[in-house]
């Protein structure tokens, strides 16, 4: 064999080496988007008068939204799909829709804001002056149940009561019973408006937290933080991906922070463009992707 047919023949199994390396690697690491990630719907809590199918067209119109401008499914409804999409109901929920069933004009804007602060104010005064005049009617309520209970010991002790003293101590008794119905009334009337009060709190710090309106999530600040106060929730954890939705206001709003949620599971972070579904906050009720987001679908996905 010559020198040159030799240098030939290692040159051939140097290249194959290289080639096989490179089809190993291109192998393991396969270009994220290839093939549509799938997802499954898990509790749909029914207090938010949402069927469960009304959830599933709104998470198919979000997971839709992505493929779209690329005419293919990046998402995939399946049985037993791999991410769970969840739509919890939580005592936000419950305090927004609480005062939504007393005609409280509840949104995330300022003025909101603002009138459910004053209301708050009101609403505490009130409370206080009611508890006052409640403290003072108690304890006249319990002085007279005192002393009839005594007028009624003395003459039993006495043996014989009299058809007048009978008559006037059944008298007693029957309006003992009416002021008590009416403090049972006025307490209860107190309880539902604890009740407000707490609520009217719960969203006035809500709408605070969130640094005021349309918040979608904050991934990006601390989990705790952003879990706390945010309408949708992406996680991955032990091997296990999920998308909880805490908040329903209407049908526009709920697809678009499942789209949101949707890019967080596609890997996408938050865009600067306010009319980007992947911006943090909800600044458009467009069911369609901006131009941002497009490009950094592009970027991530190696898709054209
Ligand atoms: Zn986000």
């Amino acid at each position: 064999m010559s020198t040159s047919s030799k240098t030939i023949s290692w040159r051939f199994f140097f290249l194959l080496a290289i080639l096989i390396i490179l089809f190993i690697i291109f192998v393991r690491t396969p270009e994220p988007c290839r093939e549509p990630i799938t997802y499954r719907l898990g509790n749909v809590d029914e207090r938010f008068n949402l069927t469960r199918e009304e959830f599933r067209t709104a998470v198919n119109m979000a997971a839709a939204m992505w493929g779209k401008p690329f005419y293919r499914d990046l998402f995939r409804d399946e049985p037993d799909g791999a991410i769970e999409i969840n739509l919890l109901y939580d005592y936000r929920q419950e305090a927004t829709d609480r005062l939504k069933k007393l005609n409280y004009k509840i949104d995330r804007s300022r003025g909101s804001y603002e009138e459910l602060k004053s209301r708050l104010e009101n609403l505490k005064a009130e409370y206080e002056q009611k508890k006052v005049g409640l403290d003072i009617d108690l304890n006249a309520y319990n002085a007279k149940v005192n002393a009839f209970n005594t007028e009624t010991e003395s003459w039993n002790r006495r043996g014989e009561v009299p058809q007048s003293v009978h008559m006037w101590l059944m008298k007693e008794k029957d309006e003992l019973v009416i002021l008590s119905d009416n403090l049972h009334a006025r307490q209860e009337e107190m309880k539902a408006l604890v009740d407000t009060i707490n609520s009217m709190v719960v969203v006035i710090n809500e709408i605070a937290s969130s640094n005021n309106l349309d918040i979608v999530d904050q991934q990006n600040i601390g989990n705790t933080l952003g879990r706390e106060f945010c309408e949708g929730f992406y996680e991955y954890k032990n091997g296990k991906r999920s998308i909880t939705i805490y908040q329903y206001d209407n049908e526009y709003r709920l697809v678009r922070v499942l789209a949101h949620e949707f890019g967080h599971a596609l890997g996408l972070n938050h865009s600067k463009s306010a009319a980007a579904v992947m911006y943090p906050l909800i600044k458009s009720d467009s069911l369609a992707l901006a131009a941002d987001d497009i490009a950094a679908l592009k970027e991530h996905c190696k898709i054209y």
